[in-house]
């Protein structure tokens, strides 16, 4: 979620930083250990929201406001949240330090390699073009300093989507979006809309929407994350996104629930970004296992991974540890997001048959952590 976020129906605790934090104490080693192994694909990752802690850490010290952090533990303190409210605050405050093109290369190079190490081979990766306009920083060269990070990087592919921000209304998102058009040769693939869902419905984007299926640009929305059924309804209706991002509430209209079933329009599902931000009560209550059940095409994201402490192995630990999904229903998972990405279908092939031959595929979780399972009645 970007800074100018949506505020969810209740404000919970968030939980603590740290990869797979959240996961370590809930499921057992072996799973995780799996999970991690694995080769995955990620379609739902806000770049701004994915920065190790270390990088942070550069960019606080090259700006001279380090007093009283003492270091990137520091920052893993300041990253713990009283409420919604105070996460929003943690957000805008850390965007202070994404000031100047390069510190873009060096943020984007340090997630590169993050996820490269976590064996995430290809991503669909959020940047927010509009949070850093204030300093002056323009769309191409923002998108030219983030390919130049990830270049440097070879293990993991990863795709660009401008999220051009509801907050600031249409006349703005329109401008953006041909300034998006200008950085396609950069790998910008997309547009997606996120902000304020609340605040601000889908409808008055449909022009902006047009515009972009007329630049060839793929499309997503966030919808049903903050705000209810009838945002996803406006969404679909107004905008014929490819994707939804989250999703989640669809599950309060089984007609809403039905009808992406039946169309399979691709769902960013993002766990435990939801339990963090009160959109769902806990990880129990999250209805990605009734979604998938009906047939809808659910994929498994992190959102903001830095921020939440969440992990996309942490995730689909998780998922078989809690929701009763099997391994071979989060090998389907896997596969899916592939069938849901944007690239090209020989790419689409080449990526699913890596995967398939990749040894921890077959390998599953050991006997001794599966037998502990079992899918929920
Ligand atoms: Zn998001």
């Amino acid at each position: 979620m970007p800074a100018t976020a949506h505020r969810p129906r209740e404000e919970v605790p968030l939980r603590e930083p740290g990869p797979a934090a959240a996961a370590a104490d809930l499921v057992d080693q072996e799973l995780l250990d799996w999970c991690r192994r694995l080769p995955k694909i990620e379609l739902h990752l806000h770049l701004e929201g994915a920065i190790p802690l270390d990088a942070l850490w550069e960019l606080v010290r090259k700006y001279g406001e380090d007093a009283g952090l003492g270091g990137p533990a520091g920052l893993a303190e300041r990253f713990r949240y009283r409420d919604f409210a105070h996460f929003i605050d943690v957000w805008v405050w850390k965007n202070r330090f994404l000031r100047e093109y390069d510190d873009f290369t060096l943020v984007a190079e340090a997630v590169a390699r993050d996820l490269a190490a976590q064996r995430i081979r290809y991503v669909e990766a959020f940047f927010s073009p509009g949070d850093f306009a204030g300093h002056g920083l323009a769309v191409q060269p923002l998108a030219a300093a983030i390919r130049a990070g990830l270049d440097r990087v070879a293990d993991v592919e990863v795709a660009l989507v401008a999220d051009l921000i509801r907050d600031t209304g249409p006349e703005v998102a329109a401008t953006t979006l041909e300034a998006v058009a200008e950085a396609r040769e950069l790998g910008v693939v997309g547009v997606g809309l996120g902000g304020s869902e609340q605040s601000f419905p889908p409808e008055p984007f449909a022009t902006v929407y047009e515009r972009a299926r007329a630049l060839e640009l793929r499309t997503t929305v966030h919808a049903g994350e903050a705000a209810g059924p009838a945002s996803i309804w406006g969404a679909l209706e107004a905008l014929r996104p490819e994707r939804i991002g989250h999703g989640t509430r669809a599950v309060e209209d089984p007609a809403l629930v039905g009808h992406l079933a039946a169309v399979r329009l691709p769902v960013e599902a993002c766990p435990l970004s939801n339990v963090a931000t009160g959109v769902v009560g806990s990880l129990d209550e999250h209805p990605i296992r009734r979604l998938r059940d009906a047939g809808v095409l659910v994929t498994v994201n992190t959102d903001d991974p830095k921020m939440f402490g969440n992990s996309l192995a942490g995730e689909l630990a998780l998922l078989q540890a809690r929701l009763g999904f099997s391994a071979d229903e989060v090998r389907g998972l896997l596969l899916d997001a592939v069938t849901a990405s944007w690239l090209p279908e020989p790419r689409k092939r080449q990526l699913a048959g890596a995967f398939r031959r990749h040894p921890a595929w077959a390998a599953g979780p050991s006997v001794s952590s599966a037998g502990r399972r079992g899918r929920r009645g």
